[in-house]
């Protein structure tokens, strides 16, 4: 399928219309969808509104913008007006945001066209998608395995030639963990880079919402339309969007790219090869390697396991039944919320819930979410420390490949698979997921850059570096 920069162009020279490439990627979605449970919702009608009106303005003779004409996927934890917005849980059931997300007004105003919502685990807790009310959705690539979560249902659009670009989250790993399952690029914005008005919170301190796509070039273009400080978000970074598609060609020569012992040690065989062969490849292209150890990045998936929790047991008190989507009836106020959550969560919500509540609770701040603020506090220093020696780091995205459908049924097993994404989150840092290598039965390998708060242009210079390296060019 055409990249996003193919598409753009072709709809502004008159070559395609919008309307045309909307038609396409329904046909392309309807093909796969019933197998592959990537979209929850279509917005076929609206889609086709948007894609009319910029062919109207291209015959007019109008500069549409960066992605004129760009059918893409939108994460279903995104506001959208009017349009069912599940967070896969039955607890919104029937609710219809009232207002959108500021990236959605940023992707219209750069001429893209949001297609409809994609499957995701349940308020985004989880890595395989198998968390979704709504069933699991299947890996492209290989129908019996995960696409990886909770952003799962973006990474297949894309990896399923659905769409050729899409949004999700990354909270802990969201974005990164299901691009390398899928074989594609995926890319976790520095902290407040891109606006969170309108995307459902799990854990506010942590959340990012960024870019999948096939190539380095189309992630650029697709953040650097959504980035950009947003007075609606009180996180928001004060600059408008940086430049980074200006940068991506610019190589690795002369940069400093520290080889992080933990960031992919434990992780298997086929993993650490590609990690050395993409390592190979930037020294080939003029880095140089440095091999480090920062041994606090070990505390990372601890520590987030009660930070993460903790603000969703706090973010999750809203769904009470009064104000959003679904109501279990009772005798009085507390009946109806406790039959509601009950009944509207899932289980690794009411884990979350749970958990996170217990961290909080007064007997125990100290001893848990209070300790996972100080490890948090390390791991944030000891970044700085290698960011003051190195312009950025390299390691694994995941200890493995895709995985089959229930391989991880404990969820200690589960939060496992986050333990190289994690730590980036807690520091607030951008890092990438960009495939390189295969691993068993063919299946794709997700090598991860990672560099100080506002590095994306060189994180993606680099990853371009890889890109061509792994033969797409
Ligand atoms: N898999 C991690 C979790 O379950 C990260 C999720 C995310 O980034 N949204 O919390």
């Amino acid at each position: 399928m055409k990249t996003a920069v193919e598409i753009a162009n072709d709809v502004q020279t008159g070559a395609t219309t919008a309307v045309a490439q909307l038609d396409a990627a329904y046909v392309a979605i309807e093909a796969r969808n019933a197998e592959l449970n990537v979209f929850l919702h279509l917005d076929k009608e609206g889609a086709r509104k948007i894609a009319q009106a910029i062919d109207a303005r291209v015959a007019a003779g109008e500069n549409i913008g960066p992605l004129a004409g760009v059918p893409i996927a939108i994460k279903d934890n995104l506001c959208q007006t009017g349009i069912p917005t599940t967070c896969s849980s039955k607890i919104l059931e029937g609710w219809k945001p009232p207002y959108n997300a500021t990236v959605i007004d940023r992707l219209v105003a750069a001429g893209a066209v949001p297609v409809g919502k994609t499957n995701l685990d349940e308020f985004a807790m989880g890595s395989s998608t198998e968390n979704s009310a709504f069933g699991p959705t299947r890996n492209p690539l290989d129908p019996s395995r995960v696409p990886g979560g909770s952003s799962g249902g973006s990474a297949a659009a894309v990896a399923g030639d659905m769409t050729s670009i899409s949004l999700g989250s990354d909270t802990g790993g969201s974005i990164r963990q299901p691009a390398a399952f899928c074989g594609i690029v995926g890319m976790k914005p520095t902290y407040g880079l891109v606006s969170r008005y309108g995307l459902i919170a799990f854990a506010s301190s942590l959340d990012q919402i960024g870019p999948f796509s096939k190539t380095v070039m189309d992630s650029a273009v697709l953040l650097e339309a959504i980035a950009g400080h947003d007075p609606l978000d009180s996180t928001s970074l004060p600059e408008p969007s940086p430049s980074l598609v200006s940068h991506v060609n610019d190589g690795v020569a002369g940069k400093r790219i520290g080889l992080v012992k933990e960031l992919y040690e434990g992780a298997d065989e086929s993993v650490i090869n590609a990690v050395m062969g993409a390592v190979a490849a930037l020294k080939e292209a003029g880095a140089q390697i440095v091999e480090l150890s920062i041994p606090e990045l070990r505390l990372g998936l601890s520590a987030y396991y009660l930070i993460a929790p903790a603000e969703a047991s706090s973010n999750l008190a809203r769904f009470d039944g009064v104000r959003f989507g679904l109501r279990v009836d009772a005798e009085d106020v507390t009946a109806m919320m406790e039959a509601t959550r009950t009944a509207g969560f899932g289980a690794e919500v009411k884990r979350r819930i749970m958990l996170g509540t217990y961290a909080l609770s007064a007997g125990y701040y100290d001893a848990y979410y209070g300790q996972a603020l100080k490890v948090r506090t390390l791991t944030i220093n000891a970044f700085q420390k290698a960011y003051a020696q190195v312009d950025m780091l390299i390691g694994a995205t995941t200890p493995g490949v895709a995985f089959k459908f229930g391989a991880k049924s404990d969820p200690m097993e589960m939060y496992l698979n986050d333990v190289f994404t994690i730590p980036t989150n807690l520091a607030g840092d951008p890092a990438v997921s960009v495939s390189f290598g295969k691993g068993e039965e063919n299946l794709p390998i997700g090598v991860q850059l990672l560099g100080p708060g506002r590095s994306e242009a060189s994180l993606y210079a680099a990853a371009r570096v890889l890109e061509i390296a792994d033969g797409r060019s």
